[in-house]
């Protein structure tokens, strides 16, 4: 396997699905493949920090888990 390059849908970018990070969305059993680079990724989830509410609080241990994993 090799890294792939994808481009971001919300930006138009051209970003590096990696390797291990292709690895690791076997291991999860995820079919898709990321549809955004890190910025926006980073940017969505800075809007979901603000919206907050009870959504929020449980939402949040599941997505930090995931995201750690995945783009640490
Ligand atoms: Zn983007």
């Amino acid at each position: 396997m090799a890294d792939k390059t994808l481009v971001c849908k919300d930006c138009n970018t051209q970003f590096i699905f990696s390797e291990g990070e292709q690895d690791f969305y076997k291991e999860k059993g995820f079919m898709n493949e990321p549809q955004r680079c890190s910025s926006c990724r980073t940017a969505k989830k800075q809007q979901r920090k603000s919206f907050g509410g009870n959504n929020y609080s449980r939402n949040r241990g599941f997505g930090n888990k995931l995201d750690f994993k995945a783009w640490q």
